[in-house]
């Protein structure tokens, strides 16, 4: 095949999450965990319904109440698991938030099934590592769809010694081999606009993982695009 198929192929088998390598954005070594068993419904590329909110089970009386913003995907849509309650602690007044990338292989598919996959082996990932769940509150896919990770009664687990407070908000894909589309951008400048509104947090409480503790994360193209937006004309400090 020539040299664009190849690369398309090669693109197509990336965004089906036919290869996926685990780092995560902390850039640590962690090892490539299985993905998930259950096969999802095929994707209709539409954004779910209001997500129910009676469907912590009986069983786990002491698991968070599951609540999301509105037009935020609820994490039953994508696991089936809670949150290990024993291993987090509870997130106290929230005071700032920090952007993050995954820092996996690049991922391009718009499609929701391979991003709640993806984002179930990010789970399975950090519990892996002895984390209670996913490490991160929010994720945003390249379609701009927002989906519930940690709730967020619950301290996040994605800036080490920096999780007090601290809301985590990862954008899929790596932002050091991709930029990010402008659906995930545009999803990412409300998203973050509306939390900030929410607990009263000024632009200057909006950090990447980078400003807080040396690593990468969250790519150089999205590390550009966050001080554009915080900038005074730019649209997260104006939205
Ligand atoms: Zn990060």
């Amino acid at each position: 095949m020539d040299q664009i198929a190849r690369r398309q192929f090669l693109q197509v088998g990336l965004a089906t999450g036919a290869v996926v390598i685990l780092s995560g954005c902390e850039g640590g070594g962690s090892k490539a965990a299985s993905l998930p068993g259950p096969s999802w419904p095929s994707d209709t590329g539409r954004r779910v319904p209001e997500p129910r909110s009676a469907s912590v089970p009986r069983s786990t009386p002491a698991a968070p109440a599951i609540s999301v913003p509105q037009g935020v995907i609820s994490r039953t849509e994508w696991t089936r698991a809670q949150p290990i309650r024993a291993l987090a602690d509870s997130m106290g007044r929230i005071d700032k938030v920090t952007i993050h990338h995954d820092g996996m292989t690049p991922f391009y598919s718009t499609g929701k099934s391979d991003a709640a996959r993806r984002l179930e082996s990010i789970r399975n990932s950090h519990v892996s590592k002895g984390w209670a769940d996913i490490g991160y509150h929010y994720v945003i896919d390249p379609a701009g769809r927002v989906w519930q990770g940690r709730p967020i009664s619950l301290q996040g687990a994605h800036v080490k010694d920096g999780n007090p407070g601290n809301l985590g908000i990862m954008v899929m894909g790596n932002f050091d081999s991709q930029s990010p589309t402008p659906a995930a951008l545009g999803s990412l400048d409300q998203f973050v606009a509306a939390q900030m509104r929410q607990y009263r947090i000024p632009v200057r409480g909006v950090y990447t993982h980078q400003e807080l503790r040396p690593t990468a994360c969250p790519g150089r193209s999205l590390q550009s695009y966050m001080t554009m937006t915080r900038a005074s004309n730019g649209r997260m400090a104006r939205a």
